[in-house]
């Protein structure tokens, strides 16, 4: 998702108190910001935020983070969070690739990748936020026992990611080709694009790949 630029964007995310000005700083020190050392759950790819808002409401005793690239998308994310009485949640507007500029080796307890943006062109497999070179990202940042859980309803991308996943040496802990269907549906928050392919019927599919071995699927 890239937005046309809106005026104003980036002053107002700078001046935003929601926003993480120079995330790097707060590298070993997170639970300091919230104030406790809940578990942190990201977003990477976060778009206008509905997802991430969504469990934070749910879930006071976890601490979140957004992480949006385009300023003019995370603006959007601003504008949903006014009103808002969340105080486990911050934004970062930052690229994925520098995770582990920001992050402590295990600091974060789950990676939530949601429609990340297909790039179908093989010269730009790299930039598949499931490629080898991001899960080496994630392994940096990600706790021993932790997990990264992606949705998408792009079926090419998806078997891409059954296949990139474990060759990085990672374990497809549970998979789906048909959330909607399967027990993996549980609880399950949508985002803003997994409600516009579902309304059109998409089946969205899922899957959940951590470190741990022994426990994937037969
Ligand atoms: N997750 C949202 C949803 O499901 O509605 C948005 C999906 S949108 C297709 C993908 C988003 O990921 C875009 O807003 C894009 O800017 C962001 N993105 C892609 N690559 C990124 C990266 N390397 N670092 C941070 N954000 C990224």
């Amino acid at each position: 998702m890239r937005l046309r630029h809106i005026q104003g964007a980036e002053e107002n995310i700078a001046s935003s108190p929601y926003v993480v000005q120079k995330p790097e700083q707060n590298k070993g020190a997170w639970d300091k910001l919230f104030g406790n050392s809940n578990p942190i759950h990201i977003e990477v790819g976060m778009g206008k935020g509905r997802f991430i808002m969504e469990l934070a409401a749910q879930n006071p005793d976890i601490n979140y983070i957004g992480i949006e690239r385009y300023s003019s998308v995370l603006l959007r994310a601003l504008q949903k969070r006014q009103g808002l009485e969340l105080d486990n949640i911050y934004f970062m507007c930052i690229d994925a690739k520098t995770l582990g500029e920001i992050f402590a080796p295990g600091a974060v307890d789950r990676i939530y990748l949601n429609f990340s943006d297909p790039w179908p062109k093989d010269r730009h497999a790299k930039r598949r936020l499931t490629s080898p070179e991001f899960m080496a990202v994630y392994d940096l940042v990600l706790a021993a026992d932790g997990t990264v859980e992606f949705k998408t309803d792009n079926r090419g991308l998806f078997e891409y990611s059954l296949e990139s996943i474990p060759s990085a040496g990672w374990n497809l802990d549970t998979q789906t080709f048909d959330l909607r269907h399967s027990p993996m549906a549980e609880g399950n928050v949508m985002t803003e694009y997994e409600m516009k392919f579902s309304a059109e019927g998409n089946p969205i599919h899922k899957l959940v790949a951590s470190r741990v071995p022994g426990v994937s699927q037969p």
